[in-house]
């Protein structure tokens, strides 16, 4: 089955927004085994977008859409699903009634511009939108489906979800296609050529189901995958592949699929019935933040200091005089006098500190751009890791996080 996308809007063309929605519908497809080989961008003008659409539907047999569904007069893209299938727009009155709905419960009247959103070209069906207004479309025509779906990221993901991908995946089982299964291992503590030469044989030689790696700053993934004509038979040789992988890498794989390392970090400190406290100088936040984006953080986060300077350091970690005289903010003592102080002021279990040298101003000869200190203080000890990372300041406050959040994983389940 081949897909095309088109990403809809002025704002993207302009580059006022990055167009992260076809990003995140090709790496869907991609999983269940849809073959894409084109992606376009368009602006709110309904004829170039008729005109897109024309062309790409003799390429391929599914089309996606993300983009000018909503009231506003420059949302056009079910006016050009009408033009390109010659199907007028009539409204569903079941939608409109929830429209109606939804609206009374926010004590306001819907204006004629939100009515609109539930029209749909003759043939075609609306698809639930459950975190927003605007419902999708799904319309097949000769051959193609047309698929809108909402703007907004989070609207347009809960709906590939829910109605999407279930109808793609069954339209390939219907056509006697063998559905794609992939589960990815994501791996931290080693690099892209080591986890290479672990898995050499797999890589080289493996077809289905076919391995490959993905690399980001402090991550590689392990991609696996297979074709198959049922899930339960995908299952089982996904898991095959997986032992393998795990026999291997051991404690290095910290999570699969979705599960980032905020999340791992989560289920290790849930499991251990524990609790964490960060203090934060050279990622200014970023490792709070990444705890704070899993749900049900609240259980095990008790505290995050951004302790920039060297007076809060001092202040609100009780790192001492002399460390910051002797040794620096950017040095191993300074590292556990700060993981120490979070732990006793905020009576966590477990603390993690982070001091470094984010760049690219700022280093010496002695303390190089990319030099890092991550400390983690329990109740046994304080352990601390030196690390080089140099690149840009992103990837810095990145990795740092990334590997912070790491030692904090092998600590609470007892792996250093
Ligand atoms: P629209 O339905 O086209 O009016 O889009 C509503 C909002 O969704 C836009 O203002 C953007 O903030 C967001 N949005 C639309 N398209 C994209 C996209 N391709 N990637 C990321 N965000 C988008
Ligand atoms: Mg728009």
């Amino acid at each position: 089955m081949k897909a095309e996308i088109v990403s809809v809007g002025t704002e993207l063309v302009l580059g006022e927004i990055v167009d992260t929605n076809a990003t995140y519908i090709c790496q869907q497809l991609a999983n269940i085994g849809v073959d894409l080989y084109l992606r376009h961008t368009v602006d709110d003008d309904q004829g170039r977008m008729a005109g897109l659409l024309q062309d790409a539907r003799r390429r391929c047999e599914v089309i996606i859409i993300t983009g000018g569904l909503g009231p506003t007069p420059d949302d056009l893209t079910r006016e050009a699903l009408a033009q390109v299938t010659s199907r007028p727009l009539h409204t569903v009155a079941a939608a409109e009634q929830q429209l109606e709905e939804f609206f009374a419960r926010r004590g306001v009247a819907p204006t004629a511009n939100n009515l609109k959103q539930c029209q749909v070209p003759r043939g075609g069906r609306l698809l639930t939108n459950s975190c927003g207004t605007a419902p999708g479309i799904l319309l097949e025509h000769d051959n193609c489906t047309f698929i809108a779906l909402p703007g907004p990221p989070a609207e347009m993901q809960q709906m590939l979800h829910d109605s999407v991908i279930p109808y793609l995946r069954e339209q390939i089982r219907r056509v006697g296609g063998q559905e794609l299964f992939t589960r990815t291992l994501r791996l931290c503590d080693i690099g892209e050529s080591n986890t290479a030469q672990l898995l050499a044989d797999i890589l080289d030689t493996q077809s289905d189901p076919a391995v490959a790696l993905y690399a980001s700053p402090g991550e590689v993934r392990v991609r696996i995958s297979t074709k198959a004509d049922c899930e339960v038979e995908a299952m089982q040789r996904l898991d095959a592949v997986e032992q393998i992988v795990r026999e291997r890498l051991a404690e290095r794989v910290y999570g699969i699929d979705e599960e980032t390392m905020e999340v791992a970090v989560g289920q290790a400190l849930l499991a251990a019935g524990a609790t964490l406290a960060v203090a934060e100088s050279c990622t200014g936040g970023l490792i709070a933040n990444r705890i704070t984006d899993v749900p049900g953080s609240s259980q095990y986060f008790l505290s995050g200091y951004i302790t920039y300077s060297n007076e809060s350091k001092q202040q609100l970690l009780g790192v001492s005089d002399e460390i910051i005289e002797e040794y620096g903010a950017v040095s191993e003592p300074c590292a556990r006098a700060m993981a120490e102080g979070a732990r006793e002021h905020s009576g966590a279990d477990y603390a993690v500190a982070v001091t470094g040298i984010a760049g690219p101003t700022g280093g010496t000869p002695q303390k190089p751009v990319g030099l890092a200190y991550i400390a983690v203080a329990d109740e046994q000890d304080t352990i601390c890791q030196e690390h080089y990372w140099p690149g840009t300041r992103e990837q810095f406050k990145r990795r740092t996080s990334q590997m912070a959040l790491n030692v904090v994983r092998k600590r609470v389940m007892g792996l250093v």
